[in-house]
């Protein structure tokens, strides 16, 4: 039997009770239990129990949190599911290669896949938080897919990669890292370090940042880098703030 105890379906603000139980039934379906829930507007909900049919208990096991940061802060790889592109362009996963991504990297990581509000999808901080973004290759007429749908799609994908791993050659990068990758709240502290110190040797000012912080967090969901790495840099942070304050007491 396959696992994806490590993988969790995230749903963003849903409105509809019945898109939420729709959701659950789908991914038992594939074989997918973890369901946690950011500002549901209308839960727990018989409506939503109705639809999940035999997955009620993915809904009586769902987590409610207040916030997508809060959701994904223990995961080391994050995907958010976007029916549109943005202003900047994000690395994109199509849904057969985010299939094969997560059944490897959930071997190792906790992995988010995070779905968007039935009305305005995910906006652009969320899609931010996110390592990919993965598209469903829909009619240009038409792109935008029920949520539900959405949900089996790409639950489908990772039970077809799941089911065909055996098959899968591994990269060496997956076959020999030493080391974990950082979880999104380890990134989120050196994000802030990282802000603080631009902040400090007058390279970024907060009045005026452009797109500095945007550029910076597509750099590191680029890089996906991993908990020792991240360690050195926070290091190297320390010490320039370290030897800034050395400077400007010599000074007094
Ligand atoms: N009108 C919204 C779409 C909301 S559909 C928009 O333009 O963004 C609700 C959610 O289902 C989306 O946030 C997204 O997570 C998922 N979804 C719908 N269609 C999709 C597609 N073609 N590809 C990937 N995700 C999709």
């Amino acid at each position: 039997m396959l696992n994806f105890d490590q993988v969790t379906v995230v749903l963003v603000n849903t409105s509809h009770p019945g898109n939420i139980g729709a959701c659950a039934r789908a991914m038992k379906n594939m074989g997918v239990s973890r369901l946690t829930l950011v500002q549901p507007a209308d839960f727990p909900s018989g409506v939503a129990v109705g639809r999940a049919v035999s997955a009620l208990d993915i809904l009586e096991n769902a987590t409610v949190v207040e916030s997508l940061e809060a959701a994904i802060t223990d995961c080391g790889l994050v995907i958010g599911a976007s029916a549109r592109s943005r202003k900047i362009p994000w690395p994109m996963l199509s849904p057969a290669q985010l299939g094969v991504k997560v059944v490897r990297e959930s071997e190792i990581n906790k992995v988010a896949l995070v779905f968007g509000r039935e009305d305005s999808g995910l906006n652009n901080d969320e899609l931010q938080l996110c390592h990919f973004h993965v598209q469903i290759p829909t009619d240009e007429n038409y792109p935008s897919l029920n949520l539900a749908a959405a949900v089996m799609v790409i639950c489908y994908e990772l039970r077809k990669a799941g089911l065909e791993r055996k098959g899968v050659k591994e990269t060496a990068e997956d076959e020999f890292w030493d080391q974990e990758k950082a979880t999104v709240q380890q990134v989120e502290h050196f994000y802030e370090h990282l802000e603080r110190v631009m902040i400090a040797i007058n390279f970024h000012d907060p009045d005026n940042p452009r797109q500095l912080m945007q550029r910076m967090r597509r750099l590191f969901s680029r890089i996906r880098i991993d908990v020792m790495e991240m360690n050195i840099l926070r290091g190297i942070l320390s010490n320039i703030e370290f030897n800034l304050r050395d400077a400007t007491d010599q000074k007094k």
